[in-house]
């Protein structure tokens, strides 16, 4: 079995599916955290993702993303 190395697998090797945002707003969380992995930059902000489909996945919006300072793609997401 191949591991994706983008997602997240528990005891048994299964795959953990990421948090949606849908699935994120019925906690009552309402935005990300982004941050640059860029060497040298790491520059952090939150977002407000009122905007996106509930069935997106929380890591699919940082594809969506670009550094506002460095203009690197590697950005990371997390629920705020
Ligand atoms: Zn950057």
């Amino acid at each position: 079995m191949t591991r994706n190395p983008r997602r997240a697998y528990d005891e048994q090797g299964r795959e953990i599916p990421p948090m949606t945002l849908g699935s994120m707003r019925e906690q009552g969380i309402r935005s990300i955290d982004a941050w640059c992995r860029a060497i040298g930059c790491g520059h952090a902000s939150t977002l407000n993702v009122g905007g996106l489909p509930d069935p997106l996945p929380v890591p699919a919006v940082s594809l969506r993303l670009r550094c506002s300072r460095c203009g690197s793609r590697a950005i990371r997401t997390r629920p705020n």
